[in-house]
């Protein structure tokens, strides 16, 4: 067989993982935006694949990561001293607070219960019409249409007992926050499947490249291979590398059902700072089921644990093994940092695929 027949005979993950090795131009970084792009790279071995000059970084696609310690406080007051059941993701039950975390405050006597969707809260509330319900809706586009369908829910039963308290982002901002550490973003697949490719496309007017991506092996190194060919040209550029679920206009139903009960709003991000309308909370006609307003919580300025880098770890300033803590101090099952805590994190990725 000829050269160029034995080319044609590859299998495009083995060109993939034949670009991917065999680069030895500029170095590029490339952040995978998205926390789930993180662990399954290091867990399907790509990082391995990959020479030293294709930098990959960790950006803030965490939910629970960037969530702020704020938030947990709120949640931690609103379970002891305002009595109501905490409905959540299991993740942030053990993410740290100021002073504790909801793990502390239920050995202190306080009902937090573990759910798996927002549907499962909106029925919880509905099974049990004594306890105040308080669902924790965290997360980005592709989960807060979920958030919005419990609220529709509870709205058609006539609840009074279930609310939410939101802290809920959007990734506009964050891109345009992350820009000056990065040269490629690979987008994550599951917001793009919602938001479409406008945003992405708004990110390559200023100059900002981007591939999006999927999440099994096969997608995520053609998304690389992709990331790197097209940075050797030399001109910014956007490839949907996604195109069995993204689509250039995404979901407008999804869009609109959130757009319905949410607005955009101003948003911390842990150890980032407020990024502006960079969040969404209810719109003030459900403000009986905003759970700031329903229980008349205070502003609360939370206190990041001192030594824990989270923050810059979200930004991709550092990697997790910089942190001082990493390994040590802070380990999954004692985490200091929400990074360390969520299935998602960085650090908590550093640390189980170490070896
Ligand atoms: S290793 Fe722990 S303390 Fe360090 S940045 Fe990560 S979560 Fe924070």
């Amino acid at each position: 067989m000829t050269d160029s027949g034995k080319e044609n005979k590859k299998s495009a993950v083995e060109k993939a993982v034949e670009i991917l090795s065999t680069y030895d131009g500029p170095k590029i970084r490339i952040m995978e935006v998205c926390g789930t792009h993180t662990h399954e790279i290091f867990r399907q071995g790509i990082r391995s694949l990959l020479p030293e000059n294709i930098s990959l970084i960790s950006g803030p696609g965490c939910p629970v990561c960037v969530t702020p310690v704020s938030f947990i406080d709120e949640a931690v007051m609103l379970a002891l001293d305002k009595g109501c059941t905490i409905l959540t993701f299991g993740d942030l039950v053990r993410v740290p607070g100021s002073e504790k975390s909801l793990q502390t405050a239920r050995g202190e006597g306080a009902i937090v219960k573990v759910v798996y969707s927002p549907a499962d809260a909106q029925v919880y509330a509905l099974e049990h019409p004594d306890e105040e319900t308080v669902f924790l809706s965290v997360g980005f586009e592709t989960t807060t249409p979920s958030s919005c369908i419990a609220l529709e829910q509870a709205i058609a039963h006539g609840l009074k007992n279930f609310s939410l308290l939101c802290a809920n982002k959007t990734m506009p901002a964050a891109y345009r926050a992350m820009m000056d550490t990065t040269d490629v973003y690979l987008y994550p697949g599951h917001v793009c499947a919602i938001q479409g490719l406008s945003e992405c496309r708004q990110m390559l007017e200023l100059g900002m490249s981007g591939v999006v991506a999927g999440f099994t092996a096969p997608e995520l190194l053609t998304a690389l291979a992709v990331a790197v060919r097209k940075t050797e040209e030399g001109r910014p550029f956007l490839v949907n590398c996604y195109p069995r679920v993204v689509t250039e206009e995404g979901s407008p139903e999804a869009r609109a059902l959130v757009h319905r009960y949410m607005q955009p709003c101003d948003s911390r991000w842990r150890g980032i700072g407020v990024l502006k309308n960079s969040g969404l909370t209810l719109r003030p006609e459900y403000a009986d089921y905003d759970a700031r307003k329903k229980y008349n919580l205070p502003g609360i300025e939370g206190k990041e644990a001192k030594l824990c880098r989270c923050g810059q770890v979200l930004q991709g300033a550092i990697t997790p093994k910089d942190c001082p803590l990493f390994g040590k101090v802070c380990t999954p099952e004692h985490p200091v940092g929400a990074c360390m805590v969520s299935s998602e994190g960085a650090c908590s990725a550093f640390y189980l695929y170490r070896k």
